[in-house]
């Protein structure tokens, strides 16, 4: 019997109608673009939201990030992390900044406060850390480093949507932070991005870069960029916003399941700790161990001949793709807690709707690989 496949994701949506009045409005105004009233909304509502002072609305995050090192003038080194999605050292390419790569924390996978210090040069002009799998970075040691080196501190937090630490949202820590709305993330806008600015003055800048940097009909001020998010992905955005909140909670439901069956296994490590106050449940990533009965590409592909696809989030590590590796921070022998990372780490699957016999099938094929 073949088995329904069971996919890493699947993205949440608005109920059609709750779309339908909103798409109803732009063929009204026409307006379809350039700031409109629809995006105004959705700014302001998501900015609310996520607690807060401002967002500046992009296309996507990857744009997002490059903005936020071109606000800043960050055109030195960046000491960043390897262990992430490919974007994170690509916006510094695209900046016209250079990466460099600094180990991750075992407990956290996140920057290694200790080794972002050692990476620091007297071309060093940033920090670019991400908070991965919705897992705060030691944030209060990134920023003292930061501040006693006077340099950035920027967020990639594309998994980090509305995640809070002592009631306080994640997203306010650093210089600027970057989410993604892209449709994989917590919550979505089908693509799309937004940087979180500390001030108005800041959000001004950010959309002046987002808009080729024109301020107004006969001046236009720096080089910016066209990162402008369109009236239809606001009204996506505007729509599902009322869901954000129970999808999350589903997903933390899901990985407090996950973690009750699975966390104990010998040879398995769950890096996601159950109803942290906070969470958003974005994933749930397990390293596997040499105690376990296979190797992590082992299971990967066992649960594969189940219909089972989970995902190798993240691997290779960006260190080791061919732009990078000849990185001198990239050298063999560096990055040891990171390496060793991207060669565990499995992400299974976890989605609001994921069907709790779903769940189980994917809790059986990991509790008993040999089956
Ligand atoms: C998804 C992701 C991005 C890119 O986001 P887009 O909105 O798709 O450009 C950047 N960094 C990390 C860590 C991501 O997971």
């Amino acid at each position: 019997m073949k088995r329904t496949p069971i996919f890493v994701n699947r993205p949440i949506l608005p109920p059609l109608s709750d779309l339908e009045p909103l798409l109803g409005e732009i063929w009204q105004s026409r307006i379809l673009t350039n700031g409109g009233p629809l995006l105004r909304r959705f700014e302001r509502a998501l900015a609310d939201y996520l607690e807060v002072a401002h967002v500046s609305i992009v296309s996507n995050a990857s744009l997002g990030l490059v903005l936020a090192l071109r606000h800043f003038g960050i055109t030195g080194e960046v000491v960043t992390t390897p262990f992430s999605f490919v974007a994170t050292s690509h916006a510094i390419r695209w900046a016209g900044a250079e990466p460099v790569f600094a180990d991750v924390d075992e407990r956290t996978l996140n920057l290694d406060p200790a080794a972002v210090e050692a990476a620091i040069t007297d071309r060093t002009q940033a920090i670019l850390a991400v908070h991965c799998y919705g897992i705060p970075c030691d944030t209060a040691a990134l920023a003292d480093i930061a501040r006693r080196h006077g340099l950035r501190l920027i967020y990639d937090a594309a998994h980090a949507f509305g995640v809070r630490r002592a009631g306080r949202p994640l997203l306010a820590e650093g210089d600027l932070s970057v989410l993604s709305l892209h449709a994989t993330k917590v919550f979505n806008t089908f693509e799309g991005g937004a940087i979180i600015a500390p001030d108005a003055e800041t959000k001004a800048a950010l959309d002046r870069l987002s808009n080729f940097g024109i301020v107004d009909e006969v001046t236009i001020t720096g080089t910016g960029l066209n990162t402008k998010m369109s009236e239809l992905h606001a009204a996506v955005g505007l729509a599902l916003l009322p869901q954000a909140d129970a999808a999350i909670a589903a997903r933390n439901r899901l990985a407090a399941g996950y973690w009750e069956a699975l966390s104990q296994i010998p040879g398995l490590r769950c890096l996601c700790p159950p109803a942290q106050a906070g969470h958003n449940g974005y994933a749930f990533p397990i390293l596997v161990g040499d105690d376990y009965p296979l190797t992590r590409d082992g299971l990967y592909q066992r649960l594969k001949a189940e219909e089972i696809h989970a995902r190798r989030y993240f691997y290779p590590l960006i260190a080791d793709l061919p732009m990078y590796r000849t990185l001198p921070s990239a050298a063999p022998g560096r990055l040891a807690v990171a390496r060793r990372a991207a060669d565990q780490v499995l992400c299974l699957p976890l989605y609001p709707d994921l069907a709790p016999a779903d769940q189980q099938r994917v809790i059986e094929a990991v509790r008993d690989p040999q089956c």
